[in-house]
């Protein structure tokens, strides 16, 4: 009998989580389980322009965006990160994937002013990866632990609700992260709550996965979909990728993708979206 293979579908029900890629690949961080491949060098300048966002947010008028993901590599790398935060926030809330390293208390009591200019709030989603020093250093790099509590400390200070983002590198388990990072947080002063933390599993890039299951409960690409300086695709893990490949434009775009790679295995496992917010769960 011939049997032919037919990926899942997955179907766009909303555009609400518009996701920008500032930069496919600088960052000051060369973390080991980063899904990007990145150059030998760290001076790579591949920031996408504001006039694309523009167009973007053009062509994207008619939707209904929740949030807006700034996002990289490291985004505030972007030389002209404050003009494109701004434009962003004109239009709905933006959340900031960071790794922390420049965020200090002068430049958290900057962006509460722009957050004071708008009508919609800035989120952070800071990367730490583990509640040992030494453990955490390991995966994303010397001093970045201390860098990310400094970020911390200086965001809660001006109100900021930060989300920190684990990825569970040592496989010890969702309960296990979450009571050491809210020690972490208690000692620094961060009354964090369950809603204050994404774990997410390790995707590990040398170890291929198969997709063994349909059932999930929520994909980033069912909500959302990324821009990038080549066009848009389903979702951050797959920018850049032909095998997410949704259009150039958003004015005519595919909402329908097949659930095939090593990446969707990872999003199935994991349950949840790995990169929106569940804004449900958040202002909990
Ligand atoms: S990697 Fe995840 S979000 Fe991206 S297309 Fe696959 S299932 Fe969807």
């Amino acid at each position: 009998m011939n049997t032919i293979y037919t990926a899942p579908i997955s179907k766009l029900t909303e555009l609400n989580n518009l996701f920008i890629e500032l930069t496919a690949k600088n960052c000051n961080q060369r973390c080991k389980h980063c899904y990007i491949d990145f150059p030998l060098t760290k001076t790579v300048k591949d920031f996408i322009s504001i006039d694309v966002i523009k167009e973007a947010l053009n062509d994207t008028a008619n939707e209904n965006l929740e949030c807006i993901y700034l996002m990289g590599a490291e985004p505030m790398t972007h030389p002209d990160f404050n003009t494109i935060l701004r434009l962003c926030l004109k239009r709905c809330s933006v959340c900031i994937f960071t790794n922390g390293s420049f965020i200090n208390e002068k430049k958290a009591r900057f962006l509460k002013k722009v957050e004071g200019e708008s009508n919609y709030e800035i989120i952070f989603k800071l990367s730490i990866d583990h509640y040992n020093e030494i453990k955490n250093d390991d995966i994303r790099g010397r001093g970045s632990y201390r860098q990310v509590l400094h970020a911390i400390k200086s965001l809660i200070k001006y109100d900021f609700n930060p989300i920190l983002c684990i990825t569970d590198y040592y496989q010890e388990g969702k309960e296990t992260l979450l009571k050491e990072f809210k020690q972490i947080c208690q000692k620094i002063g961060f009354e964090a709550k369950d809603n204050n933390f994404k774990i997410n599993n390790w995707y590990n890039k040398n170890q291929p996965t198969e997709i063994n299951s349909t059932n999930w409960k929520s994909l980033d690409c069912e909500n959302g979909r990324i821009l990038t300086t080549k066009g848009i695709y389903t979702c951050p893990f797959l920018a850049n990728d032909h095998r997410g490949r949704s259009g150039s434009k958003f004015t005519d775009f595919s909402r329908k993708n097949a659930i095939e790679t090593n990446y969707c295995a990872t999003c199935i496992e994991n349950q949840e979206a790995l990169f929106g917010i569940n804004f449900d769960l958040y202002k909990d």
